[in-house]
């Protein structure tokens, strides 16, 4: 049997011939000339014919010079991105309903690789991950047309990480700072606070000149609308855009939502602006991945996770950088997080992606029922290139302090097995629980600069000690007020500069020692 691509040839070939033929002339001579100038067209291959559906996967015959991630039109405008090239068909993933399509339907071929309009109308924004709107808000005017897949800046293009990119949140941009264009994981147990530390993160960026991004991945739509309205609530819609692929929708489009993010994250960057970009989560997207690449036969590897799934996330996050200067200097700061079950990091995914980034805040569930909020353990967690960028007045201020919680971890857990310590011991421990319940922080609360600055340095000069664990709290707030009112100049100072002078540092002690009635 002549195969459908011969005989679209052998079709083109009577067509011009029996146009030949109505001319005058020598028959044979004319046919000659014919075959030899005949040349193929790739018109034929424009139009392929579905073999197989179902399960939001296509297998498409008849494109023979389709290429890898290209999108085609199914019956009923569906579309999808050809995922696998195989001999004599291509498998393609649905990124709509399977239902209008059928066996033997017509599919055309557009030319294109993935790919999302973007543009700064899209700020403000909820869309998919095909870039539409999704918040019934109109349509979005687009300013150019970016792939979903990119290669990562090349070394030469970049420039190491310099400006902090401030969480809003003590225990983080003390002990673990982020600078702009690193990639930090957010990692922890289901119900840890994982979102709310990227979304305390977001809403700090007010009035700091920088883009925010939310890749919402199998979420339920309830809770992504509920951040929505956080966002709104605080007026950080304004510099947001929320793509969601929430977990109704097919495999495929939570497949390709964070590239769509990362593509739109790139046009900013590009133009030479700040970018902050959450990833929420990757277990999921993980999972996504592992679902399509099983419907397309691929052969499961560990854990049922296709081999490819470590490539998945690397060409991801490798997007993540701080431009040169030549480049416009422009950033993007990526916060994946990561769900782990039962606080295990060396799982398949988790180890994975803490390989890939530039360290990890590790949220613990045992802190978090403690009443310890944000629950980050001190431990496990690391920034591991932040600190070149941490702002001058924080890495004065909070000093040592990493390390004198991480004495007081180990010297808590033999408390448990004596009980006359001697008067240094008993210090310490009073100091280390109130440093603790100092790093406590409501949530939607972000701590400007200054405030952390003033409460770290009260800190260190034992100031909290003096009271119950359960009283730093309030005397957190008396000593920021007190400062605000007495040494407006120092906060203002230190904003602006992100600078601490000794003199400065003196006149904050004194107003916190005063807060406590120790002049
Ligand atoms: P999931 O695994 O479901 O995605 P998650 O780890 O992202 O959960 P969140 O949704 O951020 O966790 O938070 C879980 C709950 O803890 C929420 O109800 C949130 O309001 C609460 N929470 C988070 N951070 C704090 C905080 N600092 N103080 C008080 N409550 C908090
Ligand atoms: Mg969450």
């Amino acid at each position: 049997m002549l195969n459908a691509r011969a005989e679209e040839r052998l079709n083109e070939l009577r067509g011009m011939l029996i146009g030949l033929a109505a001319n005058e002339g020598d028959m044979i001579s004319l046919m000659r000339e014919a075959i030899d100038s005949w040349e193929p067209s790739d018109e034929f291959s424009k139009r392929g014919t579905v073999l197989t559906v179902g399960d939001g996967i296509a297998t498409v015959s008849g494109l023979y010079n389709v290429c890898y991630g290209e999108i085609l039109i199914f019956a009923g405008g569906v579309r999808g991105m050809v995922e696998e090239l195989k001999r004599d068909h291509v498998c393609c993933v649905l990124f709509g309903d399977d239902e209008p399509i059928t066996e033997g339907s017509s599919v055309k071929r557009t030319g294109k690789t993935a790919g999302i309009p973007v543009g700064n109308a899209f700020i403000g924004r909820v869309v998919n991950a095909l870039g539409s709107p999704v918040d019934g808000k109109g349509a979005i005017e687009a300013e150019s047309y970016m792939p979903v897949e990119s290669p990562a800046p090349a070394i030469i293009e970049r420039q190491s990480v310099s400006e902090p990119m401030q969480t809003g949140i003590l225990a983080i941009d003390s002990m673990f700072p982020i600078g702009r264009g690193q990639r930090e994981l957010i990692i922890g147990d289901r119900q840890t606070g994982k979102t709310s530390i990227a979304i305390d993160t977001i809403l700090n960026q007010k009035d700091k000149n920088v883009i925010c991004i939310y890749v919402a991945i199998g979420q339920k739509a309830s809770g992504v609308a509920q951040i929505c309205r956080l966002l709104k609530e605080n007026g950080a819609d304004k510099y947001t855009v929320v793509v969601n692929a929430s977990a109704s929708e097919p495999a495929a489009l939570q497949y390709l939502a964070p590239y769509a993010g990362c593509a739109l994250a790139e046009y900013f960057m590009y133009d030479g602006r700040d970018v902050l970009i959450v990833y929420d989560d990757l277990s999921k997207h993980a999972i996504a991945y592992r679902a399509l690449s099983l419907l397309l036969e691929r052969s499961p590897g560990r854990e049922a996770y296709p081999g490819d799934v470590f490539y998945l996330h690397s060409r991801l996050l490798e997007r993540s950088a701080r431009l040169s200067d030549k480049l416009g200097g422009g950033s993007i700061t990526a916060l994946p997080i990561v769900e782990t079950q039962a606080g295990d990091v060396s799982a398949y995914i988790p180890t994975n992606i803490i390989s890939i980034t530039d360290g990890q805040i590790f949220l613990e569930s045992d802190l978090f029922f403690e009443g310890q909020r944000p629950a980050v353990n001190i431990g496990l967690s690391v920034s591991r290139v932040g600190g070149a960028a941490q702002t001058p007045a924080l890495k004065k201020a909070s000093g040592s302090l990493r390390l004198t919680l991480a004495q007081y971890k180990e010297i808590e857990v033999f408390n448990q097995f004596s009980s006359d310590l001697d008067e240094a011991t008993k210090k310490q421990l009073v100091h280390g629980k109130n440093l603790m319940y100092l790093l406590r922080q409501e949530q939607s609360e972000p701590l400007k600069v200054y405030k952390q600055v003033i409460l770290l340095v009260a800190a260190a000069e034992n100031v909290f000690d003096s009271v119950l664990p359960e009283e730093v709290a309030a005397l957190k707030k008396k000593i920021i007020s007190a400062a605000e009112e007495g040494i407006g100049d120092i906060c203002e100072s230190i904003e602006k500069s992100g600078k601490l002078s000794g003199d400065d540092r003196d006149r904050i002690v004194a107003v916190a020692k005063k807060c406590v009635g120790k002049e």
